[in-house]
């Protein structure tokens, strides 16, 4: 039950690696107010929610308590581009404590003011992207795929420009996360420290992480492993969901296997793998289609970083790296398959292949049609039939692997209802609720959050998040 008042909150990385983060203060915040506060979340930490929103509770959320807080140093890839430099610019630890369920999780601030990582930045955060985080975040996590989540989101009481002429409201997101271990955070250790900061990081990332690859012959090999099988499953999930994140670059990819960062991020209505919403893609390197593609390029940069760990003499620690790269799209696919089966109600010893092809044609004819991705799969969970010639013979097919038995059909129909959702955070409904927010009305932006909350009940009311408008426009989202 949640009676602690005063978190339990530790520096352990700090303490484990110092180089690694600096001691850093949040800024001042003119008139912190809570806008949205994650109870259940709360809970989960064993965190009292009233308690949060009292005066100490606000300042232990604004970071203006004397207990030690750290800005994180990272590197990484940004759109393929290596920069050693870049780190928590904006954002701060506050610290990592155990959940009511015995998770070790970091607590973390976003919009707290400038470090000595900010380079040109402002170290702020403007109120509508925080919310975006906050409801793609609950959106992922009830459809079952790991994922950050916002404990709570602030406004600051600052007026800050961005992308519209008129200033925004400044805000803050406390950030829940299995850690903040990036990609980024070992290719730093990499290229700017000694070897012995490396070691420390790997081994505090397999016990905090994979604490089975501590017992392997080569631990860093095993962690490469374990973090690629991670990555492999969340990027199959994040297909099946028709997710796109928008900025897949080293330092927005975890150890623990997250989704992390999503600021220009969305759900597709059309299935489109050429599909792209960040107003910085312009090359379209993050696309719907390249994410899992991305992932592996990422992975292969987290074993380079990796090599000197992983062996001695440098060719070997190259093979046996590759090695276990070459892993990854099998693993990808059979995370994708298992996925699938559930969508498409198929049984559990529906071949691996025929459950690929199945999927895949299946997209196919929706892209080809123009049919909403979340709709269709919704639809087929709730028995709609399909009129057109080729998606009936795809549909005998599925039928075929789903089994016939009235029992399997039964059981078929309770496992899609249970994985296709009804509703999803849909771009244009969303937009508009975050600019309603940032007008003062709150209201539309807890309607989404309560909807996507539950999103496998269908309910009245919630049509422009079970339905992409028509004709909708392209969409672009901007970074926060
Ligand atoms: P992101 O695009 O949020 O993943 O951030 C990429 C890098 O830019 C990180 O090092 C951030 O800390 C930094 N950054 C982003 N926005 C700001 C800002 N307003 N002020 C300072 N640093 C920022
Ligand atoms: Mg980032
Ligand atoms: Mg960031």
């Amino acid at each position: 039950s949640p009676t602690r008042t005063a978190p339990p909150l530790r520096q352990s990385y700090a303490a484990a690696v110092p180089e690694l983060s600096v001691p850093w203060r949040a800024e001042a915040m003119p008139d912190p107010r809570m806008v949205l506060l994650n109870q259940d979340l709360a809970r989960e930490l064993g965190l009292d929610p009233e308690h949060l929103r009292s005066p100490e509770g606000l300042a232990l959320l604004t970071g203006a308590t004397d207990l030690p807080t750290t800005a994180q140093a990272y590197g990484g890839h940004q759109f393929g581009s290596p920069n050693p430099h870049l780190g928590d610019g904006r954002a701060l630890l506050l610290g990592d404590l155990v959940d009511t369920r015995g998770q070790q999780r970091d607590l973390h601030l976003k919009g707290s003011g400038r470090t000595p990582f900010s380079r040109a930045g402002d170290g702020r955060a403007p109120l509508r992207p925080m919310l975006r985080e906050m409801v793609i975040g609950e959106a992922l996590h009830a459809l079952g795929i790991p994922t950050t989540r916002a404990l709570a989101v602030l406004t600051t009481g600052e007026r800050i420009q961005r992308h519209d002429p008129a200033p925004e409201q400044g805000a803050l997101l406390v950030r829940v996360a299995a850690s903040h271990l990036r990609v980024g955070t070992v290719q730093y250790a990499a290229w700017t420290q000694e070897p012995d900061v490396l070691a420390s990081l790997v081994r505090y990332a397999i016990a905090r992480h994979h604490p089975a690859a501590a017992d392997a012959e080569v631990p860093a090999l095993a962690l490469l492993e374990a973090v690629a099988e991670a990555q492999a499953s969340l990027l199959a999930q994040w297909m099946c969901a028709g997710f796109v994140h928008g900025v897949m670059n080293t330092d927005n990819m975890t150890l623990p296997g997250e989704s992390i960062d999503f600021g220009p991020c969305a759900f597709l209505d059309v299935h489109d793998p050429r599909a792209v919403f960040s107003s910085i893609d312009r090359g379209g390197r993050y696309a719907y289609g390249n994410q899992p593609g991305i992932a592996l390029w990422n992975l292969s940069r987290l074993a380079e970083a990796l090599l000197p760990l992983i062996d001695a003499v440098p060719d070997a620690a190259v093979d046996a790296a590759t090695a276990v790269l070459e892993g990854f799209e099998g693993a990808y696919r059979t995370a994708w398959s298992h996925r699938m089966r559930a969508k498409l109600g198929l049984r559990e010893d529906a071949p691996e292949e025929q459950v690929l092809d199945l999927g895949a044609e299946l997209l196919d004819l929706l892209a080809a049609r123009g049919e909403d991705r979340t709709e269709f799969f919704r639809a087929l969970a709730e028995g709609g039939g399909a009129a057109d010639p080729a998606l009936s013979a795809w549909e005998a097919r599925r039928l075929a692997l789903a089994g016939t038995s009235a029992a399997k059909r039964a059981a078929s129909t309770a496992r899609m209802l249970a994985a296709n959702p009804v509703v999803i955070p849909r771009n244009h409904a969303l937009d508009a609720a975050l600019d309603a927010a940032e007008g003062g009305d709150l209201a539309p932006v807890e309607r989404i959050l309560e909807a996507v909350r539950d999103p496998f009940v269908r309910r009245p009311g919630l049509e422009d998040l079970e339905t992409a408008p028509a004709g909708s426009p392209g969409f672009i989202t901007y970074c926060g």
